[in-house]
């Protein structure tokens, strides 16, 4: 039985390599990775898990013995004067706590690291003598790597010669990370636009396919950059700190954004600084590395197989990856607007698994080139809806089917909207996901999609009035209700009977009125018979509202809308009249806000500024009062400073409410 066990985990780990192997060589050799970095992490994990846990199936040629890949055959091979080493890695503050434990057990409590941005390039290693670059190669294996002199002399920001920092010897080696400026790397993909060849995938393997030329003038047509962060030997150097000083100071291109870290809960901060921040930056990180600043201390902590423990990658979770498009359905909305949904292998991407990413039109589809098969880039930052960022096989020609795909309707586009439509009004899955909307905007607990399913079929429900007809004994009899669920559900449902009128406004499901939409409308207008008999031109005039939404309102009003709400209130619901907009320090006052806020989230400072009397407005235009930007803004921006709208800075809007209120 055990050998049994013994055997197929020996297979296992075989494969693992096997595979392992193979996608070294795609991502180091070729430059052109088969799998996503999360892909490729999990199973070299899992090789190391096997490994450590059953030592004698190490093999001496197994990847986790060795440090990235095979220096190539077409560059001449250089060894290192001491290896250029991997690091450890920690994905989750425990990792990074049992990591700083195990430092502490041999310096001491007082330790004290230093933070670096970990750049997503490809390891270097500039080798000076007397003062003159007489040699640059990359990492290779870690033992052996190639010689890339002659195209890395083309960087700019590589010195051909430096005045060494005191205390090092004739000859010393720099070692740092080349990388791809977003904005050059961009650039890059836009001439390859313009000249109808295909897209580079990503900033890290175009690097690292710019370094390994056999031609020098690519390297140096390419602008690549260069940070440094190692001196080895450190001359006069005591502590990684000053090392990064001496390199600095010496001419070498060295990260700024640097910092000393006095234990883990600052590395635990700066981690944490940077992966809301990382998007500011022109260049790509995957972690945060931390260092036992002092060299004694490092000395004193070595080294394990192929990385120092007195260094640690503490990295984030990768927010692009590739994946496959499996499928590509087409969902339809509650306003009848047909969406194309691309259904991808499932990866992890920004820390969720993502297996739908939904694109707005065909336009859109065939401008990026989806089609089911392709090779896609798959973006996921934060809170960000996952996006498809560009394909590696791109082929446009994909269609919105000709009929709706649920009622097998009339679809339509109609100018200028580039979006399809199924314009038949008894459309059940518009039916479906208009209900849906309703039962969610107010606040209705328990209108899920299988009750919404249940009530459709049985007839029970056309439109949301009917919800306020419904009885216990009609609910009883649906699935998964017992007689406590339906009387509670019945009992909601007359509780949203006495809505505010911005909430009901907005569950109504008028095309293109969104939350901030709905809040202007209720309170602009105060009650509904005055949003309901508003003229398009009253309409118009509300800051906010422009001529497509107003007589969309209208449309809307004067057709099917207008018998949808009689119903509701024959059913016995009575909006509320929104308060008169109080006094307040922003009384009067248009607020947009634009990029990344820190304090609060961007519905929140909205809520605030209406709270003072203010509005807070979708678009900057000449009644706009003050742009509040945070980093990250872009177009809105530039239009307030052309028209000369004042611009805040979050604080200084936090300040202007702030004082003023107290
Ligand atoms: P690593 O990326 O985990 O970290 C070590 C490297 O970090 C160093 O060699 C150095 O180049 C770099 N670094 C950046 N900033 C630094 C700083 N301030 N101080 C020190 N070092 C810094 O390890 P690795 O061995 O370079 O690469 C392994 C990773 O590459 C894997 O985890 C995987 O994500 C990726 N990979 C992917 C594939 C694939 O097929 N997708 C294949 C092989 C490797």
């Amino acid at each position: 039985m055990a050998s049994h066990l013994s055997k197929a985990l020996a297979s296992k780990a075989d494969s693992l390599r096997e595979q392992i192997r193979r996608w070294d060589y795609a991502y180091y050799s070729l430059d052109n990775p088969e799998v996503s970095d999360a892909e490729y992490d999990a199973a070299y994990l899992e090789l190391r898990q096997i490994e450590e846990e059953n030592p004698d199936l190490v093999t001496p040629d197994s990847p986790t013995q060795r440090v990235g890949g095979e220096a190539g055959e077409q560059f001449a091979k250089v060894k290192h004067r001491s290896p250029m080493l991997s690091l450890q890695n920690a994905f989750d503050e425990e990792e990074i706590r049992a990591w700083d434990r195990r430092v502490r057990a041999v310096v001491g409590d007082d330790v004290a690291y230093t933070g670096e941005l970990k750049i997503d390039g490809l390891a270097i290693s500039l080798t000076y003598s007397k003062g003159r670059l007489t040699r640059a190669a990359t990492r290779g294996d870690g033992l052996v790597g190639e010689d890339v002199t002659a195209n890395l002399r083309t960087l700019k920001s590589v010195p051909l010669s430096v005045r060494p920092a005191s205390g090092l010897p004739d000859e010393f080696e720099v070692r740092g990370e080349v990388y791809f400026p977003i904005k050059a790397f961009e650039k890059l993909n836009e001439e390859m636009d313009a000249q109808g060849r295909p897209r580079f995938v990503n900033p890290r393997n175009t690097a690292a396919g710019s370094v390994r030329q056999l031609d020098p003038n690519v390297t140096a047509s390419r602008n690549l950059q260069t940070f440094m962060y190692t001196l080895d030997p450190a001359g006069a150097a005591r502590s990684q700190w000053e090392a990064l000083d001496a390199v600095e100071k010496m001419g070498f291109r060295v990260n700024r954004n640097r910092r000393r870290l006095a234990g883990v809960e600052e590395v635990i901060a700066y981690h944490r600084h940077w992966e809301e921040h990382r998007d500011d930056l022109d260049h790509e990180i995957d972690g945060v590395v931390v260092k036992v600043d002092r060299h004694d201390e490092q000395l004193e902590l070595g080294f394990v197989s192929r990385s120092p423990r007195w260094a640690i990658a503490f990295k984030y979770a990768p927010q692009t990856a590739e994946s496959v498009v499996e499928d590509i359905s087409v969902y339809v909305g509650r306003t009848g607007v047909l969406t194309p949904v691309a259904h991808i292998r499932p990866l992890i991407v920004g820390g969720v698994t993502v297996r739908n990413v939904t694109m707005h039109n065909e336009d859109q589809v065939n401008e990026k080139g989806v089609h089911v098969g392709a090779r896609v880039v798959v973006h996921r930052a934060g809170d960000v809806i996952p996006e498809i960022v560009s394909v590696i096989d791109p082929k446009p020609g994909w269609r919105m089917p000709a009929r709706c795909p649920q009622c097998g309707g009339e679809v339509v586009r109609e100018e200028p909207y580039v979006a399809h439509r199924c314009i038949n009004p008894f459309c059940p899955a518009q039916r479906l996901e208009r209900l849906r909307h309703f039962g969610g905007v107010m606040d209705i607990e328990g209108l899920g999609y299988s009750t919404l399913q249940q009530l459709i079929e049985r007839d029970l429900v056309q439109d949301p009035s009917d919800f306020y007809g419904l009885t216990q004994e009609q609910l009883v009899e649906l699935e998964h209700f017992g007689p406590k669920s339906a009387a509670n559900l019945v009992e909601r449902i007359a509780a949203s009977k006495t809505p505010e009128l911005a909430r009901f406004l907005g569950a109504l499901g008028i095309p293109q009125v969104g939350w901030a939409t709905a809040e202007l409308l209720g309170a602009e207008f105060g009650s509904l018979e005055r949003v309901r008999d508003a003229s398009e031109e009253n309409l118009r005039a509300v800051e906010g509202i422009g001529p497509s939404l107003a007589s969309e309102l209208r449309r809307f009003f004067q057709g099917q809308g207008g018998e949808l709400l009689d119903k509701l209130l024959a059913a016995g619901v009575q909006p509320e009249a929104a308060a008169p907009p109080s006094e307040g320090p922003l009384t009067g006052k248009t607020l947009v806000f634009t990029g990344t806020l820190e304090a609060m989230s961007r519905p929140d400072a909205e809520a605030l500024v209406r709270s003072l009397g203010g509005k807070a407005a979708g678009s900057v235009s000449s009644k706009t009062d003050y742009l509040v930007a945070g980093p990250g803004a872009g177009s809105k921006l530039e239009k307030a400073e052309r028209l000369k709208v004042s611009v805040l800075s979050e604080q200084e809007f936090l300040d202007l409410v702030g004082h003023e209120s107290s």
